[in-house]
């Protein structure tokens, strides 16, 4: 236990050093950068530890998972992100746990988010999730709303009752005009949110950046970065 602990501890300094220095760089102050740590596949006990190194924002992408592990670590002063492909049947579930869901991406889910936040009593902080490389589905293969659809549905989150528009999300594209170029995707990214705040001044986040282009987030004006495997380690295959 001690020594997950040392490795946690280890690898958490290691990306605050990359935070630190990709802010530096981009004439941004620290604080502008909220680290969340993706802990998907990973168990309860990893969220303990990190919570008592100091980590208070997690992140997790399954519900099946997700739901054991919130309610293992209840006790803890954690703000738990879904950013996972999120179906209306889990919604119950996740409006249980999640303060904020990343993975808005569709009228059906604000729908059926809005009236479970209502049942349930609590106050849900959505963000939209972006596709940047969406195809003519309108839709992208990791989940996601085409730019052309973001306004509406913008509007849509910041009219129902029960849930919170708090910003923009998206996961840098493997295909498209912007496979392998996450800065322009960023940047995109904050054309957008730019756009979405002229509507919804209060809608702040950006949530943009993983272990492997979290410098290109920060460069772009990312407020929010997920790291997972940096902090973590490699996760086994299935996950
Ligand atoms: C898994 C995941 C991350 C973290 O990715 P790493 O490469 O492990 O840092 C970030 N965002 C989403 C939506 C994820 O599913």
């Amino acid at each position: 236990m001690t020594e997950r602990r040392d490795e946690l501890a280890g690898n958490l300094a290691k990306v605050e050093r990359r935070i630190a220095a990709a802010c530096e760089a981009a004439g941004r102050k620290r604080e502008e950068v909220t680290l969340i740590v993706v802990t998907k596949t990973y168990p309860a006990s990893d969220v303990r530890i990190l919570s008592e190194l100091g980590v208070r924002h997690v992140a997790e992408n399954r519900d099946q998972d997700a739901a054991p592990k919130a309610a293992a670590c209840a006790d803890l002063p954690l703000s738990w992100h879904f950013v996972g492909q999120l179906q209306t049947n889990k919604v119950r579930s996740v409006v249980g746990y999640a303060h904020t869901v990343q993975s808005v991406d569709r009228s059906r889910l604000v729908t059926a988010l809005s009236k479970e936040a209502v049942r349930q009593e609590r106050e849900l902080g959505c963000l939209i999730q972006v596709a940047l490389d969406a195809g003519v589905s309108g839709r992208g293969e990791r989940g996601g709303v085409s730019p052309d659809g973001v306004e509406e549905l913008a509007a849509l989150v910041a009219g129902a009752p029960g849930l919170r528009l708090d910003g923009l999300m998206t996961v840098a594209p493997l295909t498209g005009e912007y496979a392998g170029r996450q800065q322009a995707a960023f940047e995109r990214l904050m054309e957008l949110s730019t756009s979405v705040r002229g509507a919804h001044p209060a809608a702040t986040m950006v949530s943009a950046g993983m272990s492997a282009d979290l410098e290109q987030a920060v460069a772009a004006g990312a407020t929010h970065v997920r790291v997972g495997t940096a902090v973590l380690g490699v996760r086994p295959r299935l996950g």
